[in-house]
């Protein structure tokens, strides 16, 4: 039997981790990506089921009350939940499977798994990532600077993340990230043969 491996990323929103998280997917076919239920409004381009299950916040509520996710918090007046279902079934199968979750989820996330991995993604400075959100050009002003807030935040936590891999280059970040999975994989499926 292949023990599965539960891996959470963190970083700014704007920092990049969907891009380097889709790259390294595409290299390691074992990845999985665990799509978030959200009751925020789709962005242009996003697609329902891809990029998020966008959920009113009446349903988003109902989830909470029926336990059907593993972890949720409100971030930027906005739900966000991890799905319980998928999780674990694809845990079973043997998969890395993929969580790109903000840092208190990703606290609640080690509660709960405490061999979950962590891996915080950081820009290489706090002005390269207010270039990066303002050219995506999809938030207006005052959700920008809301967003540099959390930002700020969010990097204050960084010290309770097991790695940190800083964005430079998606090419870069994304192989970094590559190699982690394999080491913590590996070191994953060790500690399974030795407890059998
Ligand atoms: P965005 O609105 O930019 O897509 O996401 C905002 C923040 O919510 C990001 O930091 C993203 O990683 C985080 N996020 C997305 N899905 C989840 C989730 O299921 N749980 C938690 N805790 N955070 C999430």
């Amino acid at each position: 039997m292949k023990s599965g491996l539960l891996v959470v990323v963190s970083g700014p929103a704007g920092v990049g981790k969907g891009t380097v998280v889709s790259r390294a997917r595409k290299k390691n076919k074992n990845i999985v990506y665990s799509v978030s239920a959200t009751s925020r409004k789709p962005r242009p381009g996003e697609k329902d089921g891809t990029n998020y299950y966008f959920v009113s916040r009446e349903r988003f509520k109902e989830m909470i009350r029926k336990q059907e996710l593993v972890e949720w918090v409100e971030y930027c007046g906005n739900f966000y939940g991890t799905p319980r279902a998928y999780v674990e079934e694809q845990l079973k199968k043997g998969r890395i499977v993929l969580l790109e979750i903000e840092v208190k989820g990703a606290s609640n996330i080690k509660k709960q798994y405490p061999e979950c991995v962590s891996i915080f993604i950081a820009p290489p400075d706090l002005d390269e990532l207010k270039k990066r959100i303002t050219n995506r050009g999809t938030e207006p002003p005052d959700v920008i600077e809301e967003r540099m807030r959390r930002a700020e935040k969010e990097m204050e936590h960084i010290s309770e993340y097991d790695y940190v891999v800083i964005n430079d280059t998606v090419d870069n970040s994304s192989n970094r990230l590559l190699e982690i999975l394999e080491i913590e994989l590996e070191a994953a499926n060790k500690r399974m043969c030795e407890s059998q």
